[in-house]
Formats: C-alpha cells, structure tokens, sequence
C-alpha cells in the first residue's frame, strides 16, 4: 500500500493569509488510510502522540481510524479528553501530586516512569487505570542525543539494572519508546534488545506499548516489515496487546507553512525577510537541526536565482537557509514551506512578539477554511 500526495494548495493561495499553516485533509487521510492497515493487518492498536500533532480541528478524521491518544501529562489528556475521546494513554517523566488524579480520571492507561513514582501513587490506580512501567531497552539508532532517550544517563525509563520485579504487583503493561523518524528494521532491533532484557515479565502483562518514532507513512518505510513484526510478537505472547503511539507519522507530509516575502534586502547576496520565523514556527529546523524544503526551490546555485530566506524575529540565527528559485523574488511573492504540520504549532513561541502563524484547512471539497488566528493578547497573556 503506498501513499499518493498531490498537494492543492496553489488552487487557494490566494485567499489564504499569510504567515499560516495549512493542513490538507486529503492528504492526512492518506496518512490515516495507511496507518489504519497497519492495525487491520497487525492487529496492534494505533494512538496519536499529541505531542508532536494536536491540531484538534482535524480530531474528528482521525478518530475515525485511531484508538485514542497518547499523551504526555494532563494538558494533553485534557485535550484528548474534550477533542478526541475514545483511548487515552498518559506517559510523563513525572507526575506530581496536584495533578495525579485528574490524570487517572482521565486516562485508561498510565504510565510510570520510573517504580517510585508507581510506589507513590500505586493505591490511587488501583482499579481506575491500567498501569504500566517504561523501560529503557538501551539501544538506539538516534545520532543525536537531544532526541536519543537511550542517552548515556538517560533519565527516561527504568534499565534493567534498576528494574525491580518485586515491586510488580498491579502493573499491566511495559513501554519503551526508543525511535526517532526509524524505519521498521530499527524497530526489529531495539523490540529484540527489550525482548532479551525484559522478556520475562511479559507474559505476566496485558500490554506492551511499542512506543513513538515509527515513521510508518515516509515513502520508504517498510509496513509490510512492520506488520511482521507485531504478528510475530503477538504469536509469542499469547496475542498480547500491542500498541504503536506515533506523532509524527501522522503529521508527516500533510501540510504546509504558507509565507510572504515583506522586503528584500542585500549583503553578499540576496535576502528575503519574510513574515515568519524559523526560530518560532519551525523550531526543529533550529534544533535538530534540518533544512526545510521549499516548494519549487532548490538548493543554492541549482536554479537561476539564488537568495537567502531569513526570518522576522531579532535573533541573528533565524533564518532558513539559501534556495534557488527560476526567477528573481519579489515583494508580496508567497514562500511555501513543505511538511509543516507535526512538531511546529505545538512547540511555537511569541517570542520578540512576533505573531503566532494562523491555522487553516483545505477541506476535501476544495474550499479553503482559516480555523483559527492570533493577536497581541496570545502574547500578553503567557507572560
Ligand atoms: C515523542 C513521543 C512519541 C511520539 O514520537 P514521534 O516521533 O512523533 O512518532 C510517542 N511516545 C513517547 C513516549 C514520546 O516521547
């Protein structure tokens, strides 16, 4: 199964005001019809990580092809719980006592991040929430160890040194979440390294949660591999549940960032300032970091016309990169930013008050939607 993505957004450029995010409802359908197969085949349970995706206008969709959510503490579960319904899987580094139980109410699972945590909140589960414990299996195919959670030092899930059997009792389930942006075959790996460190307390669980990271809708990604996997790990386990959480598989290639060129100006080369910030609405072109694809540019020097795009914040860093272009940029020329949807509106900033990118939908009927816009009070009120 293969995903067709012709975006059609050219057909409503003009009506949408810009800096602006821009889902297309075909295209995350697309993403959903795969990940639904992936479920019907494997017969694992798919959530959406709110995390990396929460655009909640487009909630009703997914639903129709995913469990639930997974979320990461209790505004999260929240929104999952007024936008979403159906599972609700709460995971979080820690839990603290002003929000614990809120959390139980809302979630069906919860996940401990390490046994004190689960000691100290264990009589408040009982009966209300599936518990589970997260694990870390130790391998990781991540070479950055910003998003590496098997990190030497890592403070994200119990090793097996640490792991203590005994303490056990009321626990429904494991979790590890290893993966960043990986295909089927890395998750092959890192299953078979929790397998041999942990594989002796499954069969006293009801769930094994396979954590986030899979990158199941890139164009090379092996799903076929992917439901072999999950079929063959049921089989061992007496058909255990397995869960899959992906964020950014669910985002991925769905949408877009829509910009415009407000100047232009000269040092050393060309420069664009546009009326949108890398530094604030796409912060991991900053972080991880990686160049962002612009639609109908290439690289510096490939095309006719090369300039630099730069962004409206004060930060010396904040821009995207050099493209090349078939003609000269101009004034007013509107700048598309490719696959913009997952890790961006969830982690922007006002920071130097520059204003929050509106958010719209190109419906499947062809009409253009803006959903949602922001002003100076977005700004005020978060400081
Ligand atoms: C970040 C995260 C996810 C989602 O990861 P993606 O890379 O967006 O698929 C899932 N589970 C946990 C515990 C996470 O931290």
């Amino acid at each position: 199964m293969k995903i067709k993505r012709v975006s059609k957004i050219d057909s409503v450029l003009k009506e949408i005001p810009t800096p602006c995010y821009v889902l297309e409802e075909e295209l995350l359908r697309e993403n959903l019809k795969l990940l639904k197969y992936v479920k019907d085949k494997s017969g694992a349970k798919i959530l959406l990580a709110l995390k990396g995706y929460a655009f909640y206008e487009s909630f009703p969709m997914i639903r129709e092809y995913l469990d639930g959510c997974c979320s990461s503490g209790l505004h999260e579960s929240i929104l999952a719980k007024e936008e979403f319904g159906k599972e609700i899987h709460t995971y979080s580094p820690v839990f603290k006592d002003d929000e614990i139980d809120e959390i139980i109410e809302l979630s069906n699972h919860i996940t401990f991040n390490s046994f004190s945590q689960y000691q100290r909140y264990k009589d408040k589960t009982k009966g209300k929430v599936s518990v589970g414990i997260r694990v870390n299996p130790q391998l990781s195919f991540s070479t950055v160890a910003h998003y590496n959670p098997c990190a030497m030092n890592s403070r994200l899930g119990v090793t097996i040194v640490e792991f203590k059997p005994e303490l056990l009792e009321g626990v429904e389930g494991l979790h590890f979440h290893a993966l960043c942006e990986e295909n089927a075959g890395a998750l092959e790996a890192v299953l078979g390294s929790f397998e041999e460190k942990f594989g002796k307390y499954i069969p006293q669980m009801k769930w094994v949660n396979f954590g986030g990271g899979h990158h199941i809708t890139r164009d090379d990604y092996d799903v076929e591999k992917l439901i072999k996997i999950i079929k063959d790990f049921k089989d061992r386990y007496d058909n255990i549940e397995v869960y899959l959480e992906p964020g950014e598989a669910i985002g991925w290639q769905s949408g877009v960032l829509i910009a415009t060129v407000v100047d232009i100006v000269h040092n050393g080369i060309d420069i664009a300032l546009l009326d949108t910030s890398a530094e604030a609405h796409m912060p991991d072109t900053i972080i991880m970091p990686y160049r962002v694809e612009v639609r109908d540019a290439g690289k510096e020097g490939e095309k006719r016309y090369t300039i630099k795009l730069g962004g409206n914040s004060c930060l010396a860093g904040d821009f995207m990169g050099n493209y090349s272009f078939d003609r000269k940029l101009k004034i007013g020329d509107k700048i598309i930013f490719e696959d913009q949807m997952h890790y961006t509106f969830v982690k922007n900033t006002t920071f130097n008050g520059v204003r929050l990118p509106s958010l719209g939908i190109l419906r499947e009927n062809g009409e253009y939607e803006t959903i949602k816009s922001f002003d100076y009070n977005d700004y005020k009120r978060r400081i």
